[in-house]
């Protein structure tokens, strides 16, 4: 084993700490990642502080992954040492099930193994004396087919958070069929919705924000967005009614859904990425207009590639605030208050060799 040190959340009421976790050396068909950034993700910060339920302790987040490769199993064809590669929300599955079959492991019927708070399999079984433990920390074993290649025209930082935001926005659009000259709107400006609006723009797509935070105008604008409304006050709902083919809900808050679907067209569509509490639902909301609400989980491990491909063909990349170790617990503050621009990525240099930062 190899003893490596990561950060860990010890309870849902107490703040991130340095904690040692043991790794492998890879198997035959493993690769051994030295991670060098981990993005932070809302899920990480609503998992550390159990607001799913289900959360256990200690807990190490971090699913937004990228590093090179440092070592690999004896019968691993795709990767060598010192290739640049990404880990995100989920590193193995059943690989027989209906959805693994179609590539789309995120739906697992048995179950993925998440990065992190999951399970590794053995015999394909999930495996409960093999906890995962996720990217704050400054290595990781990984089946060689659930790693992703990062292209090099990526800044690695940039590159981190497109393995979960990135991925998580791309294959919405993607599905819906998002194309130029389509009206879209990207509910929430965080690290999800400015992947979103970064994406559809890449598609062609005439891009509106919808936000409760005047003050990132500007910004939204800067990233390429083609409006920026803001929610607060309400008359937007009836200015904007009817506008939209499709909206892209990223909030991670409570907020009245019905509002939002009553900006569609007709037969227009939302999808739901952001995954706050249980919100009521009118039938009218969806009746009137025909349409239609659905939700998205990530995006399976071929689709990832290709996000990432179409991002370096694009030049999109995430704009991040790079922090230290040591300054998560202030990150998460700050993400709850909406004050980062737009992914606070760690650099896991600073973790140190004896977990402390
Ligand atoms: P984030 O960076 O914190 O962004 C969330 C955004 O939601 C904020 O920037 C803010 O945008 C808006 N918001 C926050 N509080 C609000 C409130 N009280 N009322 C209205 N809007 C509010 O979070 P993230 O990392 O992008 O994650 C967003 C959500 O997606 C989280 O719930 C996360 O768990 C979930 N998620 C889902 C998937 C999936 O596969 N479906 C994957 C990753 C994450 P404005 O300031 O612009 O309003
Ligand atoms: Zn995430
Ligand atoms: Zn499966």
């Amino acid at each position: 084993m190899l003893k490596t040190p990561a950060w860990a959340a010890p309870s849902a009421t107490e703040p991130l700490a340095p904690f040692a976790i043991d790794r492998r050396e890879p198997d035959a068909h493993e690769v051994l990642i030295d991670i060098r950034y981990c993005g932070v993700c809302h899920s990480d910060l609503h998992m550390a502080r159990d607001e799913w339920g289900g959360s256990r302790f200690p807990l190490v987040p971090g699913h937004e992954i990228v590093g090179k490769v440092a070592q690999v199993g004896s019968e691993v064809t795709d990767w060598k040492v010192g290739d640049t590669v990404g880990v995100g929300c989920f590193i193995d599955s059943c690989r027989h099930c209906a959805a693994c079959r179609d590539g789309e492991e995120q739906y697992c019927e048995e179950g993925m193994s998440l990065t992190y708070n999951s399970y590794e399999r053995t015999d394909g079984k999930l495996d409960k004396t093999r906890p995962t433990w996720g990217g704050y920390s400054t290595r990781i074993t990984v089946d060689q087919n659930y790693v992703l290649r990062v292209p090099e025209s990526i800044p690695l930082e940039r590159a981190a958070p497109l393995l979960c935001a990135g991925i998580t926005t791309y294959s919405p659009l993607r599905r819906h069929g998002v194309k130029e000259g389509d009206k879209v709107a990207v509910v929430g400006l965080g690290g999800l919705g400015h992947m979103g609006v970064k994406l559809a723009k890449a598609m062609g797509a005439h891009v509106t924000v919808l936000s409760h935070s005047p003050g990132k105008r500007d910004s939204a604008l800067e990233l390429g967005a083609d409006e920026f409304l803001v929610t607060r006050d309400g008359t937007v709902f009836e200015e904007h009614a009817g506008q939209f083919d499709f909206i892209l809900d990223t909030v991670s808050a409570e907020h009245d859904y019905n509002a939002y679907l009553g900006l569609l067209k007709r037969g227009g569509s939302m999808v739901l990425v952001g995954l706050p509490d249980a919100q009521p639902l009118s039938a009218g909301s969806l009746i009137r207009g025909r349409r239609t609400l659905s939700g998205s989980l990530i995006g399976g491990i071929a689709e990832t590639q290709e996000m990432l491909d179409f991002c370096a063909e694009h030049g999109v990349a995430s704009d991040v605030e790079v922090i230290d170790m040591a300054q998560i617990n202030k990150a998460y503050e700050r993400m709850l208050k909406g004050d980062v621009r737009y992914r606070f990525v760690i650099d896991t240099a600073t973790i140190g060799n004896d977990g402390q930062a």
